[in-house]
């Protein structure tokens, strides 16, 4: 376990929590939006602009809202070993087209909601093009266009004195108890961690990839309670609380 002195949260803070929900999906609106409003969670969206189009004065407001946007790249391009039909598979990608692929989803994002994405969620969590001896990783581009990128089922936290905020680890929200949720978090707290939960939909009524409202509203209170010592903020607020940290050590 690190060592939580490493590191100062802010105003005795022990841990960093962030809500991240992935594919700008209709059920973040519905279900999501007004839990995180009604407690003052500011999360982050991490968009698909199909997404957006279909709910844009929606997602509009979800910004005049203090939450962040990040980018999601345009095709969320996965390996093709995910099942969906899809002709894009990043061991058939190239770097070249990884960053036209990103930077036409921040223009795109920039020109429905008027705001520059800081923070980028890698499609799958995987952060790779190519396969065998051409394989390589594209961590490089999101370093150079964002001040973070989230992963996916990772088996660990982030350690704000040592992660590399370009790849930062993603735990998986969907299909968690409120009380497996309050474990980990406990354990983040333990030591002194930022955790960044993905989540996909919430209040859905399927077996996969939903966090249910009930957990929503309970994460929520628990984050929001001063007794517990967590800083919930999105990923953009604190990657920034980070880099200045160590820019001054
Ligand atoms: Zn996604």
């Amino acid at each position: 376990m690190r060592d939580p002195s490493r590191f100062a949260w802010p105003d005795g803070i022990r841990a960093a929590v962030t809500l991240t929900f992935d594919d700008a999906r209709e059920s973040q609106l519905i279900h999501g939006i007004p839990i995180l409003d009604r407690h003052d969670v500011k999360a982050t969206f991490y968009v698909s602009l199909t997404g957006v189009d279909q709910r844009l004065d929606d997602w509009r407001r979800v910004v005049g809202g203090g939450h962040e946007i990040g980018n999601h790249s345009i095709n969320h391009v996965c390996s093709g070993n995910f099942c969906w039909p899809s002709t894009l598979t990043l061991e058939d990608y190239s770097l070249e087209r990884m960053e036209e692929d990103i930077l036409a989803a921040q223009k795109g994002i920039e020109d429905r909601l008027g705001v520059s994405p800081r923070t980028f969620a890698y499609p799958c969590g995987q952060s790779f093009v190519g396969r065998g001896e051409q394989c390589r990783s594209y961590t490089p581009i999101v370093a150079r266009h964002f001040i973070a990128g989230r992963r996916f089922r990772e088996e660990t936290f982030n350690d704000p004195s040592f992660c590399d905020l370009a790849r930062l680890a993603g735990t998986e929200g969907d299909g968690l108890s409120f009380d497996q949720l309050r474990t980990i978090i406990h354990q983040a707290a333990d030591e002194g961690a930022w955790i960044v939960l993905a989540i996909h939909d919430v209040g859905l009524d399927q077996p996969h990839q939903v966090m249910s409202t009930d957990t929503l509203e309970q994460l929520c209170t628990h984050c929001k309670d001063p007794t517990n010592a967590i800083w919930i903020d999105t990923t953009e607020h604190i990657a920034d609380f980070i880099n200045r940290t160590r820019s001054q050590s």
